[in-house]
């Protein structure tokens, strides 16, 4: 294991945007050729954010080896575009978890086992752990410096930087400077006591990244360096940008990946030009100068809290970047169209998503806007749940089958979908019952999918067979396919053994797509997914007719 570690901390206030300023400090890396790593380490007690509602902690991203993981890495992999897996995020849950079973077992053979040094033991190899080649390995703590739930983290990466020497080691701290309106100023102070804190668990920041909505002049980063036990060159100013996508080259200017090699004694690598951000420029110019825009209604559940919906968001975006409009998002609770007409509220939007969900509230609904989108050929795109409604839409109101439902709602006499107790996975059948824990009990991570090469979604793709992530618990019931084919919803996508249908598409419209995968989860902004693609170029189209 050679690789340097950077720790990222956060201090002052949460949502400070520190899974994007590691995302973003991993891609300037990768910009001057460098292989990233990024992890998250999180300190509260689930097992993992499967089980957590996405009200409270957003969205649960599914990495391809099935773990369901916090939201931050979805940004590492949109900014680096290096597959996140179960290894890169870790909770206390997890870590307690396995100690205790090590203690069950007698693995600690009658020591008596305590958080210094077991629980911190286990942290520190989770860091080194699943590692190849990687020249940087940054690893994110969650919550704010402070928190009870985060001490043992802390003490692990002190002990951990230690251990590899502080050449192999950086600490970078994110804080906030609050601008105090009536004093006219930028504040210090609280970044200056997040630095104690850190300090009285020992460790001494290398790099202060320090948001703020003003400029921070000279002074301020003279006294902050002065207070913090910083070179003033290393007191980073990270002001609010208008697009994510311009952090990584906003941090550059500001010369953040110059003084995290300056720490590691890798100055004679820094030069200017070693590092290439015109991928990232391209990006930010078609952001900032569209040359159109599209209106998209999302139907969901969650829509009030945008972070449940992150990677679909940006997603989107990036169909929008490929096809140089701006998207512009309506996030609809899907229960209005089960009292109201929703010709109210989707008349003249150019595309309808109906994404992932669980739960009959609100499925009405849904229902709704898709036969609202069939009905008016306005561009569909379904994701999961939104493929699942979109049958169950063509069963009720095409094949006359007007019970159909899913057994997620309870009993049916036509289940149109249904829960799987098996299928195969690589060679190994997975099995599940309706017993099952809650967590991690999901049809989740990376499935083949083959498809008819007659399809439009083969033709989308460009290929016949793909590998899409799932997070669900029900299938669409192929029992039903021709029935449904009749109406003109035809089973395009397949697993290989032909039992689960993974895409349903109309050819009688001009964009109807369902998926049971979720394809937002591997798109980026330099890397759209092409259904994403697909589907807003379908809606600019759109636009033009109405
Ligand atoms: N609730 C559905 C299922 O479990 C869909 C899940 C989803 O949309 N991610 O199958």
């Amino acid at each position: 294991m050679s690789a340097k570690f950077i720790f990222i901390t956060g201090g002052v206030v949460s949502s400070l945007g520190k899974g994007l300023a590691s995302a973003a400090l991993a891609a300037l890396l990768q910009a001057r050729g460098y292989k990233v790593r990024l992890r998250k380490l999180d300190p509260y007690l689930n097992v993992d954010p499967g089980t957590m509602s996405p009200y409270q902690h957003g969205e649960c991203y599914v990495t391809d080896d099935g773990a369901e993981t916090d939201l931050d890495l979805g940004h590492y992999e949109r900014f680096t575009g290096v597959p996140a897996r179960q290894s890169d995020n870790v909770t206390t849950g997890r870590i307690y978890s396995d100690v205790i079973a090590k203690e069950r077992r007698g693995d600690y053979l009658g020591g008596t086992v305590q958080v210094i040094p077991h629980v911190t033991d286990a942290i520190q190899e989770f860091i080194g752990s699943d590692l190849t080649d990687e020249d940087f390995v940054l690893c994110e703590i969650g919550g704010t410096v402070g928190d009870i739930e985060g001490l043992p983290f802390l003490e692990a990466i002190r002990q951990f930087g230690n251990n590899q020497g502080r050449d192999r080691s950086c600490y970078i701290h994110c804080t906030l400077l609050p601008y105090v309106r009536a004093a006219g100023e930028l504040k210090t102070k609280p970044t200056q006591h997040s630095v104690k804190e850190l300090l009285s668990v020992g460790i001494q920041p290398d790099v202060l990244l320090c948001r703020s909505e003003r400029d921070i002049p000279a002074g301020e980063r003279r006294k902050i360096a002065l207070f913090c036990n910083v070179r003033e060159s290393c007191v980073i100013p990270a002001l609010d940008v208008d697009t994510i996508y311009d952090v990584p080259s906003t941090y550059h200017r500001e010369g953040l990946d110059v003084e995290v090699l300056r720490h590691f004694r890798m100055l004679e690598d820094a030069a200017d030009e070693a590092v290439d951000l015109s991928r990232w420029r391209e990006i930010t110019s078609r952001v900032r100068a569209p040359e159109g825009t599209v209106t998209i209604a999302v139907v969901g559940k969650y829509t009030n809290l945008l972070d449940a919906y992150k990677s679909l968001n940006e997603a989107l975006a990036h169909g929008g970047i490929a096809n140089r409009v701006k998207v512009e998002l309506r996030w609809m609770e899907s229960e209005l169209f089960e009292t109201e007409d929703p010709i109210h509220h989707l008349e003249g939007v150019n595309g309808i998503l109906v994404p992932g969900g669980f739960g009959e509230r609100g499925a009405g609904g849904k229902i709704e806007a898709c036969r609202f989108a069939r009905e008016r050929d306005i561009p569909y795109f379904g994701i999961c749940f939104g493929m699942q409604m979109a049958v169950i839409e063509s069963a009720r109101n095409l094949a006359g089958i007007r019970e159909a439902s899913s057994t997620e709602f309870g009993e049916t006499k036509e289940p149109i979908v249904g829960l799987l107790t098996e299928w195969q996975r690589g060679n190994v059948m997975e099995k599940r019952s309706v017993a099952d824990d809650k967590g991690g009990t999901m049809r989740l991570g990376a499935y083949p999918c083959v498809m008819d090469p007659e399809s439009r979604v083969a033709a989308i793709y460009g290929s016949r067979n793909i590998s899409e992530r799932h997070r669900h618990r029900y299938e669409v019931n192929v029992g039903y396919r021709e029935r449904l084919e009749e109406t003109g919803l035809h089973f395009t996508g397949m697993s290989p053994d032909g039992i689960l249908p993974e895409i349903v598409e109309r050819k009688d419209h001009p964009w109807f797509v369902g998926v049971q995968f979720h394809p937002e989860l591997k798109s980026k902004p330099f890397d759209p997914h092409p259904l994403f693609e697909s589907f807003i170029a379908a809606a600019v189209k759109q636009s033009r007719l109405v």
